[in-house]
């Protein structure tokens, strides 16, 4: 089923940093931004805590949206020039899915959270579930909006986003192992954090990128391009998105927000101040309408009357997320050091603190690439390669660069405890001296 919307008489164009110009072509586009749950994602950083270890990743999930949109738009212009279809079922690219690539591409994270991971792991709620039923209500203006264009086609661009619609191509253009999402937020996040990996040749890969059936692929000439995409992919993972005081600030916030779950369930701690818009979530009986009232801002406006609850473990660990102070961190090996581990949580516990809330296992880890391997849980649509004798060839196969990281999960397991153990003020005169010195010994163990 194919659908229609019309463009507009003029295009509009929103200035980006990533890509200059986000060009509007269709209403329906501009009215979908401008909906109340589209809008919302300007209230909602897109890196989580990450700008606490990089302080310019300021920006918001609003500007990523339009910019994997921008990145999908220029993708179907350069396959309506380059491969048009001649007839149905020829693999080449069919304009009239333009329409349902664009709105997928644009609210494919609609349903993000505030400071998407911790929430979702105390609240047990998922974002993709969330954009999913969004795009579907019919209490929700963006669904209204989609359904003007036909009665399916919210139904059609949320099965983009689960990855249940029947052609594969338009799938992979929102989600593969490169795909629209990810290569604009790798050059975003870069472009925001400030560092120097993360850039790659975005116009080369468009350029090389081609239709195929069920899917897309790169022309040979561009693998360099890919490659590199790859590489950056990867070192964004080990140097930013993995990077160990970002992790910190981000267990810190756990903990914050399973304390005031905590609290609220218990009579002998009440909370003097109501966070009524986190009722329901403390209560799990929630809905779209209470998602949809929550942001990054109103989340840190709990913070700061939390600094004032009578619960000791609660203010402090509010004090400590609005001051910055994140716990400190030393990489371990599962098999190893489980023993270190457990006398490092023991001494904790003997200086007086509350383990649940001042210690934690974080570990984080991703797979840069993959190819195809059958029957596997998580399978990975591999990167395909089209040789000038008409054949495709998966990328690992002739790139020795890629080759190497091939199948390798990267990343670390480490152990979160209070900074002050390691670093006592210099004055203060301590009984638990001996432990102290255990500690720092085990810490200067686990470091080599
Ligand atoms: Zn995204």
């Amino acid at each position: 089923m194919y659908f229609y919307s019309p463009t507009l008489k003029q295009e509009k164009v929103f200035r980006d940093p990533i890509h200059d110009h986000i060009h509007i072509q269709h209403q329906l586009i501009l009215d979908i931004i401008n909906c109340r749950e589209f809008q919302r994602l300007r209230r909602i950083k897109q890196t989580g805590t990450s700008l606490y270890t990089f302080h310019g990743a300021e920006h918001s999930r609003f500007g990523h949206c339009v910019g994997v949109y921008e990145i999908a738009r220029r993708i179907c212009d350069h396959f309506k020039r380059n491969y048009p279809s001649q007839k149905e079922g020829d693999g080449l690219w069919d304009d009239r899915n333009r329409i349902l690539v664009l709105c997928a591409a644009l609210l494919h994270d609609l349903g993000h959270g505030p400071f998407s991971h911790a929430f979702e792991k105390i609240f047990q709620t998922n974002h993709e579930d969330i954009t999913v039923a969004l795009i579907l209500s019919e209490e929700t203006e963006v669904h209204q909006v989609l359904a003007r264009v036909h009665p399916d086609f919210p139904k059609a661009v949320a099965s983009i986003i689960q990855k249940t619609h029947p052609n594969k191509q338009l799938v992979q253009l929102i989600s593969s192992q490169i795909d629209a999402d990810r290569m604009d937020y790798l050059l975003r996040d870069a472009y925001y954090t400030g560092v120097n990996y993360g850039r790659f040749d975005l116009s080369r890969i468009l350029r090389v990128m081609l239709p195929k059936k069920n899917g897309i692929a790169f022309h040979l000439s561009g693998m360099h391009a890919v490659e590199d995409y790859v590489l950056s992919r990867y070192q964004m993972y080990m140097q930013v998105y993995f990077h160990p005081v970002s992790r910190g600030v981000e267990v810190l916030l756990n903990h914050l927000l399973k304390r005031a779950k905590y609290d609220y369930g218990h009579p002998s701690h009440p909370l003097h101040h109501s966070a009524s818009l986190l009722a329901p979530f403390f209560t799990g009986d929630w809905s779209l309408e209470d998602y949809l009232k929550l942001d990054d801002g109103v989340l840190s406006t709990y913070f700061t009357h939390w600094l004032e609850e009578e619960d000791p473990i609660l203010s402090d660990l509010a004090g400590r997320f609005l001051s910055r102070k994140p716990f400190k961190s030393v990489a371990f090996d599962q098999e190893k050091d489980q023993d270190k581990i457990d006398r490092l949580t023991q001494i904790i516990k003997e200086l007086g603190y509350d383990t649940n809330y001042y210690t934690a296992l974080n570990s984080s880890y991703d797979l840069p690439y993959d190819f195809y391997r059958p029957g596997q849980k998580k399978n990975r649509t591999e990167i395909e390669l089209l040789r000038s004798d008409g054949q495709f060839i998966e990328l690992s196969l002739v790139s020795e660069v890629v080759h190497a990281i091939t199948g390798k999960a990267r990343g670390d397991n480490r152990f979160y405890f209070p900074r002050e153990i390691l670093y006592p003020e210099t004055n203060s005169v301590s009984l638990f001296n001996d432990l102290i010195a255990e500690f720092q010994q085990l810490i200067q163990q686990l470091s080599h």
